[in-house]
């Protein structure tokens, strides 16, 4: 199921950019989406290859990766289960993962943060388990996200992308150094006080002065949003029908929009942002639009 896959580069027509493009890895699969296909890629292959049947996953009651791990073990004829952190909830992302087959254990906060000790606790017992951190974050799934920029044809001033781990960040770094290009890099830490996305950049790739990151466009913090970020998404999509997810996409698209206007990029420049999927999150937050 992970055969190669090419994902469109398609332009934008938003006013002052003349060369705003986006590749649409949200088209990838509605379940296994954007950048989480990507980092599964070589993950599920490398469970398979060391013959095992049963992943073991961690995420948040609203994960992307929860339910791409649960669609894509699925697929792959392997069982799942998540540790999912907090109490015991009902919604649309956990739906989707029962539908799909995996098992959820909810898990307090206090007890989730040691996940090797979760996984030993329950599985010790277990030859086939697997286990697999929270949002795919692995040295695998650096690999699949440089294949990013292998797919591409043409070559760009900037590449943008949000980051929750820094993973995907890391393995752009890593296609841009692999491929030799001059590209810069700008990454979008969703997260308040995002410089720890570099160190964690720097544990899979060398130092490059390629790499920018933009600390003031979380919103608040992780999933934390204003009225500001939901007319931004709304204006946004009805002027580009690009759907944007409130976590990652649609901080990326602010802070793209927001440079522009300071000067930082130029309207000219050939500029990148890469749509890592995620709409399923809009979901979560219906009730703010
Ligand atoms: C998980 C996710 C990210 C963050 O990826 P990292 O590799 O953890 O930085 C970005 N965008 C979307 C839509 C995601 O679901």
């Amino acid at each position: 199921m992970f055969e190669n896959i090419y994902t469109p580069v398609q332009k934008l027509e938003i006013t002052p950019f003349n060369n705003l493009f986006v590749k649409r890895d949200d088209l990838i699969d509605p379940y296994i989406s954007g950048n989480k296909w990507r980092k599964l890629k070589y993950i599920l292959e490398k469970a398979k290859s060391h013959n095992k049947s049963h992943i073991i996953t961690f995420g948040g009651a609203y994960s992307n990766h929860l339910v791409a791990t649960a669609a894509a073990s699925a697929r792959l004829g392997l069982k799942s289960t998540a540790f999912v952190r907090g109490d015991e909830v009902k919604n649309e992302i956990l739906l989707l993962c029962k539908l799909f087959g995996m098992t959820l254990i909810f898990t307090d906060r206090e007890s989730y943060r040691d996940k090797e000790k979760l996984f030993n606790n329950h599985f010790h017992h277990e030859d086939n388990a697997y286990f697999v951190d929270e949002g795919g974050a692995s040295a695998e799934a650096v690999i699949g996200c440089a294949e990013i920029v292998d797919e591409l044809i043409d070559s760009y001033d900037h590449i943008f992308c949000a980051a929750g781990t820094g993973t995907t960040a890391a393995g752009l770094l890593k296609g841009i150094q692999k491929n030799g290009l001059k590209t810069k890099l700008h990454i979008i830490p969703v997260l308040k006080n995002g410089s720890f996305i570099n160190e964690e950049i720097l544990k899979y790739t060398p130092h490059s002065e390629n790499l920018v990151l933009h600390l003031n466009y979380h919103f608040g913090g992780y999933a934390k949003t204003t009225p500001e970020l939901f007319n931004f998404i709304k204006s946004f999509t009805a002027r580009t029908g690009l759907l944007l997810d409130p976590v990652y996409t649609a901080k990326m698209f602010y802070a793209i929009i927001d440079l522009q206007k300071q000067n930082i990029v130029n309207a000219n420049d050939k500029i990148l942002a890469i749509h890592t999927g995620g709409l399923l999150g809009i979901f979560g937050m219906k009730d703010k639009f």
